[in-house]
């Protein structure tokens, strides 16, 4: 009997927990669902069309990112009273999936004004440093970045050689920071550098540095294999003076700032993993549906649609990891792990389903009249940033040596 009560309870409770879990648009809350039709029509009607055009002349978005900041999308998660539209995780990724598979370009540039640089500011700042430096960015004429990595060190960002050397009222930067992305058009920038060397990697602080400033100049910027709308360039610093109340948290918490960071931050880079992959399928589709060879259309070929099926069903176990890691964080839960498989599975099904969408469309599928080599170079990028796949292995393994109680 008490056996009986006990499977009960834990029935219940298995219950309770899975319907909390969202795992499909329809068991989205309504808010979620007009956000995400919002966002489709947003993509299909002005960011679709002007894709292919932003990518081949490397051309920054500017308008459609000024109407993303009209529609609330440059701060989804910041609190109202900062300019931001005080949304959840899973909003964000909702939003952030659908903006990508309208163009991959301006899903980076909003992915990094949100979760790379609103974020920390909106955990780890003063109200004065939000009302500075989060409030002007939520619109889309302003946006920031953040840097973290440099030209010696990307996957290893404890070993930063930048410097900020206390000085009186001010830090003076030295140093060089690599493969910025929104470098050329940020108006601040989060920025990491190393306030004690003797500490390592605790030692590291995170600081708040307009752009432009006397001492900060822009690399060239990078000619890019994809997500060519967006600009990537090194920050080079040179005696940079920056108040000290610019410090973001404490001294010696950037290391710690840049990781919590990059845990939010791999929810946005799957989310925009999954966006183009979704474009690939949704080419896929069309494409196959009109193309006919031997006397039918081949989506009706077993193997076109053993292909399909495959770039579905890792699309949707992707979907559901990314949620999953998105609801975790919103319910203030460990999801450092679940971001990490999240990022790791949409990324590598957006590269898989580029690939296999080029294969279906054949001879279309390797020339720019047609978006599918777009999204194959687009893809690519969501292997490396925010942290590599061998990075995300490392991030996964780790916590499972922790749980298993190895460590
Ligand atoms: C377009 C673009 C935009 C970017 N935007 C930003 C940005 O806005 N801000 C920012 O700070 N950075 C940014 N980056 C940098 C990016 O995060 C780094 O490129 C990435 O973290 C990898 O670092 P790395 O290039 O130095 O490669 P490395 O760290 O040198 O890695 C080289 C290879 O070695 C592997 N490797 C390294 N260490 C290990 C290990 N311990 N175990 C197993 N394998 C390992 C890697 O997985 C990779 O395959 C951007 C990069 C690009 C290309």
């Amino acid at each position: 009997m008490q056996c009986f009560r006990l499977f009960a309870n834990v029935l219940n409770v298995s219950r309770g927990t899975f319907n909390r879990h969202i795992v499909s648009l329809s068991m989205l809350p309504d808010t979620h669902q007009m956000l995400h039709k919002t966002c489709r029509d947003f993509a299909e009607e002005e960011l679709k069309p002007i894709a292919a055009e932003v990518d081949k002349k490397h051309l920054f978005p500017k308008e459609q990112v000024k109407k993303m900041g009209e529609l609330g999308l440059m701060g989804l998660c910041v609190p109202e009273k900062f300019g931001g539209t005080e949304l959840d995780y899973l909003a964000y990724a909702v939003a952030l999936e659908e903006i990508s598979r309208g163009c991959a370009s301006a899903g980076v540039i909003m992915s990094v004004n949100n979760s790379l640089y609103s974020g920390p500011i909106d955990k780890f700042g003063n109200d004065k440093q939000k009302e500075k430096y989060i409030a002007p960015f939520m619109s889309g004429e302003k946006i920031g970045c953040f840097a973290l990595s440099e030209p010696g060190n990307g996957s290893d960002a404890g070993a930063a050689s930048t410097t900020a050397k206390a000085n009186g009222n001010v830090y003076t930067i030295n140093g060089t920071k690599s493969w910025i992305t929104n470098g050329y058009e940020a108006g601040a920038i989060v920025l990491f550098a190393t306030t004690d060397k003797s500490k390592k990697h605790k030692g590291i602080s995170a600081i708040i540095v307009d752009s432009p400033t006397t001492g900060l100049s822009l690399g060239k910027k990078e000619d890019k294999l994809g997500i060519r709308g967006s600009s990537t360039c090194s920050l080079i610093f040179e005696d940079c003076e920056v108040p000290r109340e610019n410090l973001l948290g404490e001294p010696g918490l950037g290391f710690k700032i840049a990781m919590m960071t990059l845990d939010a931050g791999r929810i946005g880079i799957a989310a925009q993993a999954l966006g183009i992959a979704q474009a690939s399928l949704d080419c896929a589709m069309d494409y196959a549906s009109k193309r006919q060879a031997f006397g039918q259309s081949i989506i009706k070929l077993q193997t076109i649609q053993q292909k399909i099926a495959d770039m579905a069903l890792k699309l949707e176990s992707s979907r559901l990891l990314t949620w999953r890691a998105a609801q975790l964080k919103d319910s203030g839960k460990p999801y450092t792990k679940e971001a990490a498989m999240a990022k790791l599975s949409a990324s590598e099904t957006a590269t898989f389903c580029a690939h296999q969408c080029i294969q279906i469309l054949g001879g279309m599928g390797y020339v720019s009249d047609m978006p599918a080599e777009r999204h194959y170079r687009d893809a690519r990028i969501t292997e490396i940033y925010e942290g590599t796949s061998e990075i995300q292995k490392l991030v996964i393994a780790g916590n499972l040596v922790k749980e298993y109680g190895l460590n």
